[in-house]
């Protein structure tokens, strides 16, 4: 069965009718400010569309990782502040998920206007292993939508998650898929059937063991896997490289030499850094130098150098990778793009993509907040994904709950 879309709903009347949209609104916060709001502005024309057409939309959303209880740390009021003006619209910030305060707005609510429900984190319910405690709190959320509600899934990026307010719900009221799901696993889609090859996966960021089942499940698929950040180091080490003190998980090195050896048979070329930008430190006062890979440690901070970006040998090399690509995925950054120092890599990277006429998707939050902080222009990139998670899970291979609760209706 394919989950019903947004223009089904919208077909109906559903001017007076209460619609619980399920939006991704975890947005980056320094303190309460937002620093990337990519993820509001994502979620705009869903919640936009429905109170247009005279819905009374009630919106739920997370933020971070709260406890399970209310912290106003977590609160989303910075997104809903900003929601409330890029939308024109009136927008109003419930206390709490299903209590009071949520029921008495609710209630309230006229038609076109629009409430969010405090982050549905603080109730520990959403996030319980316990299906019954899920279905309870599902049922509260369903009650503030009075007789006729529906319910519009728009999250993509919490889709792989099996929550209250992504899987539950979808099996109690006539359940829709908003515009931004419905684009991204068309999207996605383009990325596992009939991709056009050479299909070049750029991988990067922090932690390898986040994305070994995604590198697993390429392995065969694409043609080229490109390895940056702070990831590379394992893959260096495993090729018998010191790496200084440089992000390394030991506990994968053996993982990792599988898939060097597996990749050599099934037709997938892994390229790992030539060079390094290697630094005296973690900071934007460390001093730097670049370095062959294969000498990590012979430099100036030896073995307590920390390999920071990938070094412009690199950053050249596979931007011509890409500059060859027909189909392109990118995911995670190429070094801590976040210190000028070491953005070269993660531009260099985000530059070649844009310059590419490859069909390009970036997945991954902050490779998404890295191409927006460096100053690109979203709009040369094929598709930048809302979801981190949720795009590794799709080429994960893995069923995403949140996408099959919608086409159970
Ligand atoms: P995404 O959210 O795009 O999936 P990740 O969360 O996996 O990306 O990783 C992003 C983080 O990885 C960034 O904050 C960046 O600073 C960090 N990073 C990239 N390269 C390195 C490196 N060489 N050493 C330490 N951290 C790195
Ligand atoms: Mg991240």
């Amino acid at each position: 069965m394919t989950a019903q879309t947004l223009d089904a709903l919208l077909s109906e009347n559903v001017s007076g009718r209460a619609v619980l949209v399920r939006s991704d609104l975890n947005v980056p916060l320094d303190g309460s400010t937002i620093t990337d709001d990519g993820r509001v502005r994502a979620s705009l024309p869903v919640i936009q569309k429905l109170a247009e057409a005279g819905a009374k939309v009630i919106v739920m959303a997370h933020l971070g990782r709260p406890k399970g209880e209310a912290d106003p740390k977590y609160s989303l009021k910075p997104a809903v502040d900003r929601l409330r003006e890029l939308s024109g619209l009136n927008v109003v910030l419930a206390d709490d998920v299903t209590g009071e305060s949520a029921q008495k707005l609710a209630a309230e609510l006229a038609d076109g206007d629009v409430l969010i429900l405090e982050n549905v984190r603080f109730d520990a319910r959403e996030t319980s292993k316990d299906a019954g405690e899920r279905a309870a709190l599902a049922e509260e959320m369903k009650a503030l939508t009075g007789e006729n509600g529906a319910y519009v899934d728009d999250a993509f990026g919490a889709v792989h998650r099996k929550h209250a307010s992504v899987f539950d719900i979808a099996a109690l009221l006539p359940s829709y898929q908003g515009d931004l799901v419905a684009t991204e696993v068309q999207v996605l889609k383009k990325l596992t059937e009939n991709t056009e090859h050479p299909f070049v996966v750029v991988l990067g960021g922090s932690k390898v063991s986040d994305k070994l089942a995604v590198i697993d499940n390429l392995i065969g698929k694409a043609d080229k896997l490109l390895v940056g950040g702070g990831m590379a180091f394992t893959f260096l080490k495993a090729q018998g490289h010191a790496v200084g003190s440089s992000l390394l998980e030991e506990d994968q090195l053996q993982t990792v030499q599988g898939y060097l050896d597996r990749a050599a048979t099934e037709g997938t070329e892994i390229v790992l850094p030539t060079d390094i930008v290697m630094a005296s430190k973690f900071g934007a006062d460390a001093e730097s130098e670049v370095r062959a890979s294969d000498d990590l440690e012979g430099g100036t901070f030896g073995a307590s150098g920390l390999g920071l970006d990938i070094g412009p040998d690199t950053t050249a090399a596979f931007a011509q990778e890409i500059t060859n690509a027909k189909t392109v995925f990118w995911n995670g950054p190429m070094g801590v793009f976040e210190i000028e120092a070491f953005a070269g890599g993660t531009r260099g990277v985000a530059q070649a993509l844009a310059d590419s006429a490859a069909f390009s998707v970036v997945g991954g939050g902050d490779s998404a907040a890295a191409v927006r902080a460096l100053g690109f222009n979203e709009s040369n990139f094929g598709h930048i994904s809302t979801g981190g998670g949720a795009s590794l899970e799709y080429l994960e291979g893995k069923e995403l709950p949140g996408l099959t609760a919608l086409e159970g209706n």
